[in-house]
């Protein structure tokens, strides 16, 4: 799709996108230091890169409704107004058998979700400088079993809606970085088991879950590509597989959309 020229240099790619996408904003910096949009009533900052250009990812929530959405970006005295268009897109429900106590949860283990759903979001909350270097490629190169957004009702009662993509893979498989980062969390979690999270910058975070082992710890700084973790089945899994959430500005967006993206 081409990119949309707004005014003389503000761009916006793609310009149709579906619930849970995220799509790239940019313009060149010209004199400006700061610039920043609104988006569905939240600001985001751009970000300014080495080539001297101004841009920043925006999150598109699963749950929103397909219409044409306002966007404004508003650079040093300038608002630059357009629209992004919200197709609708249709998910797959399926249905998944796991343990009892894995979805009914005792009252332990409803306090530590809850604690480490807090973890989380105080990671989604910070809005580093920009790490990532060129194209996010994928973490395996093996088949997707779960698509993004898919309704997944659990042991015929809990629906919950998949919030990442999970790659097939048998246990030990290496686990690669999507891009440069750096390692802010690797924790067994109740949920996601061994969780390694990887700081991206401009709000932007991969978390990969279910793992084996870790390759990596908090605080190392990674490359593209590089080891970070095996597969496995740790947490709330029926076999050995990855599942890898992309997080934005703290909503959970389809990593197939980051892939897609020209950077
Ligand atoms: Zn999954």
């Amino acid at each position: 799709m081409p990119a949309h020229v707004l005014a003389f240099h503000v761009m916006v790619t793609p310009e149709t996108v579906s619930p849970g996408d995220i799509f790239l904003l940019q313009t060149a910096a010209g004199p400006y230091t700061s610039a920043s949009a609104e988006f569905m009533g939240k600001t985001i900052k751009l970000h300014r890169t080495e080539n001297n250009r101004l841009l920043a990812f925006v999150p598109v929530d699963v749950n929103t409704t397909p219409s044409k959405y306002n966007l404004l970006v508003n650079v040093g005295e300038d608002t630059f107004p357009s629209t992004v268009t919200v197709q609708s897109k249709e998910f797959e429900t399926i249905h998944l058998t796991l343990p009892e106590g894995k979805v009914t949860l005792s009252p332990e283990n409803q306090k530590r979700a809850a604690d480490e759903a807090e973890l989380l979001n105080n990671i989604w909350k910070l809005n580093n400088d920009k790490k990532w270097n060129g194209g996010f490629s994928k973490p395996l190169s093996t088949e997707i079993s779960t698509e993004f957004g898919v309704k997944r009702i659990m042991n015929k009662k809990k629906t919950s809606v998949h919030r990442g993509m999970d790659f097939r893979g048998k246990e030990g498989t290496p686990v690669k970085s999507l891009n440069a980062g750096t390692v802010v969390l690797n924790k067994d979690l109740f949920y996601g088991g061994n969780t390694l999270i990887i700081d991206h910058g401009m709000g932007l975070y991969a978390v990969y879950m279910h793992l084996s082992e870790f390759r990596a710890a908090k605080g190392d700084k990674v490359a593209k590509g590089q080891t970070v973790g095996l597969v496995g089945m740790s947490g709330r899994a029926t076999g050995p597989h990855l599942h890898l959430s992309v997080k934005l500005n703290g909503v959970s967006v389809n990593p197939e959309s980051l892939f897609k993206l020209e950077l």
